[in-house]
């Protein structure tokens, strides 16, 4: 038998650029490949975050705010020869559709949606020219198949992510780059918290979950780990839900 090369999540000699590393999900999946040999460029924009991330896994750090577009491509250029991306910086402002404003919208969709394709570009361009087979894994969200009271912008950013990775995988593949999403159920970080710590509202979102219990951040960060190694070498284009059974209740 033969077995898939670095099918045990080992990332030795890669370098795996993380967005929105500072906090939760993002946080995790940083700390997860360094404990798998990475090496991790963490991308975020509070210092504090990425110094203490630093100190932990002995990561490269890079600040940037993702909403501008300038920043983002000059954060991306900045991380020079990656391998592996997985971008998960997103934010969550919520508003009821009637009050929806285009500010929020604006903002959701330029760091949810936008910056993902600059960073992408840059990356996925420098890793055609190195002959690269790289993959990226993209943290989209249930929202993205779900609708979410007071989630207008953020459902809708996730979505066209989830058809963002699609056709990235559709254009990509020829070079032997991989595209996924990941589509997670509700994990109590801080953006977590601040959707779902209301019991009133998570009760029927919980029960409807057949494991019962929302996902940690480390039920995300494995299955982010998993996508990027070969073990993962034919999957393409998916948006995965790692949602404990939810969408098939
Ligand atoms: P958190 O808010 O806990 O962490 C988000 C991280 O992204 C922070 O480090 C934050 O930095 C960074 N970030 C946000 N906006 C920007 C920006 N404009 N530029 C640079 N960095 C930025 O979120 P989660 O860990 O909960 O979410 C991570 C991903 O998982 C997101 O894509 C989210 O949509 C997705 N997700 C989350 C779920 C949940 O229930 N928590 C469920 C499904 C999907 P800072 O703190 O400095 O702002």
């Amino acid at each position: 038998m033969k077995l898939p090369k670095n099918f045990q999540f080992d990332f030795q000699q890669k370098r795996v650029l993380v967005t929105g590393a500072g906090k939760g999900i993002g946080r995790e999946i940083a700390a997860m490949l360094h404990g798998f040999n990475a090496q991790v460029v963490a991308l975020s924009r509070t210092q504090s975050d990425l110094q203490s991330l630093k100190e932990e896994i002995n990561c490269e750090t890079i600040i940037a705010e993702l909403s501008e577009p300038d920043a983002a491509r000059q954060a991306a250029e900045q991380a020079g020869e990656i391998d592996f991306l997985v971008n998960n910086a997103a934010i969550a402002i919520l508003e009821p559709f009637l009050k929806t404003t285009v500010e929020a919208w604006d903002k959701t969709m330029a760091v949810n949606l936008r910056s993902v394709m600059i960073v992408s570009q840059v990356i996925t361009k420098q890793m055609i020219k190195r002959g690269i087979a790289g993959s990226i894994v993209n943290v989209s969200s249930m929202a993205a198949l779900h609708a979410l009271h007071d989630h207008a912008a953020y459902c809708a950013s996730k979505a066209g992510l989830d058809q963002l990775t699609a056709v990235m995988a559709v254009e990509l593949g020829q070079h032997g780059i991989r595209v996924n999403s990941v589509n997670p159920t509700v994990v109590l970080t801080e953006m977590g918290k601040r959707a779902w710590s209301d019991p009133i509202k998570s009760g029927p979102m919980l029960a409807r979950i057949p494991l019962r219990r929302f996902a940690e951040c480390e039920d995300i960060a494995s299955v982010v780990c998993f996508l990027l190694t070969d073990g993962a070498s034919m999957l393409n284009g998916l948006a995965l839900r790692v949602d404990g059974g939810f969408l098939v209740t």
